[in-house]
């Protein structure tokens, strides 16, 4: 009965003279070798190939190859998502009893990973404002082991005291570890800058086009990177195949993309400021940022592609501003092709007390804008339309 075709067994792929141009999707969870030898040799490293999709697979290994390129960095892993990148970043290296110190303007998850749940492993956490090393300096403790800082904030766009608070991490043998997301690696490398860990929500606008949920991490420190891995693998925080596959695809663009929509948010930038019922426009590399000299040291005239603004009024007119312009997305996400708006205040920071809200400028009328690569002049007249019929309101 042994030459009986069996439905259960695979067919060879067609093998031919030619070679796909594209990256395959493999979404095998499992892999065959040969013997148990061979196995016990890739377990040990010294054999190359894939055993189980968990602990690593060819798209997430494209994909991570890739970000290693743009950060200057080495073994980097994919996650399944940006907070798991975090998530592996913090509690794979840190233990009960350690110390962790944060930038006060975190990513909102991110905050919540610092003020909750660290605390329940007994890792102790406290924020600083980023903009400010000597409040670094002052909230260090000798447990302190890490600092997690994001070069630009969200949604209010400050500017880190990078280098005031990597000179500190150096001297006291802190590690830091930097969330890239914003800023994006067209925009800063953290590696070259001393930062020894480096995080990306790949989500955003490295795959950039809202159609994958993935993380990025690595380290510059080989035991570093392998605790990093092992608790990533151990937790399952695995990355889908199809997810890195689109977004390897959507990394060919990704400097393409970042530069024509920065360009698209200095522009926008400056033509909000001429709207009637703006009141503030926040870009880094406007004069009137409020970390302006600091933005241009360290990001010379990469602004980044976010800008946000604030209109007269409350709820109502931030309503009508969004009815006002149904072709631009009212998400709150970040990075797509296309420019979404988002409005903190119902999202992000729905959850902060209105008192701290107001401490960083979020009221009812800030919206932060993630700019795509639509025409510059299309975007002009949306937004013009927007913020006319938010302030239409009024009369
Ligand atoms: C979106 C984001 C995250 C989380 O990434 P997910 O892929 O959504 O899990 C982390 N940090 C920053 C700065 C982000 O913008």
């Amino acid at each position: 009965m042994s030459d009986t075709p069996s439905l259960i067994r695979r067919t060879p792929w067609p093998q031919g003279a030619s070679r796909p141009v594209v990256t395959p999707l493999q979404p095998s969870v499992v892999y065959a070798s040969p013997d148990p030898d061979t196995l016990d040799a890739q377990y040990l490293g010294t054999n190359p190939g894939f055993t189980y999709a968990r602990e690593g697979h060819p798209n997430a290994e494209v994909l991570a190859a890739k970000i290693d390129m743009l950060e200057g960095a080495e073994g980097g892993i994919v996650t399944g998502s940006g907070m798991a990148a975090v998530t592996a970043a913090l509690m794979g290296v840190l233990s009960a009893g350690d110390h962790i110190l944060g930038g006060d303007q975190l990513y909102g998850r991110s905050l919540r990973l610092m003020s909750q749940d660290l605390n329940r492993f007994g890792i102790a956490t406290s924020l600083a404002d980023s903009t400010d090393a000597r409040a670094f300096a002052a909230a260090i403790r000798p447990e302190t082991k890490m600092i997690l800082l994001e070069v630009v904030s969200n949604p209010t766009l400050r500017v880190a005291d990078f280098e005031g608070i990597a000179a500190l991490a150096r001297e006291r043998g802190i590690l830091l570890a930097v969330d890239n997301t914003f800023t994006t690696p067209r925009g800063f490398r953290p590696f070259d800058h001393g930062a020894d860990i480096v995080i990306h929500s790949v989500t955003k606008i490295l795959a950039g086009h809202s159609d994958a949920t993935l993380g990025y991490v690595a380290a510059k420190d080989p035991a570093l990177r392998k605790a990093i891995y092992d608790f990533a693998v151990t937790t399952g925080m695995t990355a889908s195949p199809f997810d890195c596959w689109l977004a390897e695809r959507g990394i060919y663009t990704f400097e393409l993309r970042y530069d024509r929509a920065e360009a698209n948010a200095a522009a926008l930038a400056d033509h909000l400021a001429t709207l009637p019922g703006v009141r503030k426009v926040l870009y880094p590399t406007r004069a009137d940022h409020p970390d302006h000299n600091r933005a241009v040291s360290l990001l010379g005239a990469r602004g980044g592609h976010m800008v946000s603004f604030e209109i007269e009024g409350g709820r109502a007119q931030a309503n009508a501003l969004t009815r006002g312009a149904p072709e631009l997305a009212f998400a709150p996400t970040l990075g797509d092709i296309g420019t979404t708006v988002s409005h903190p205040a119902s999202s992000s920071h729905r959850n902060v007390p209105l008192e701290a809200r107001a401490a960083v400028g979020i009221t009812e009328g800030f919206f932060r804008v993630s700019v795509g690569v639509e025409d510059i002049e299309l975007l002009k007249s949306e937004f013009t339309k927007a913020v006319a019929a938010s302030q239409a309101v009024r009369a």
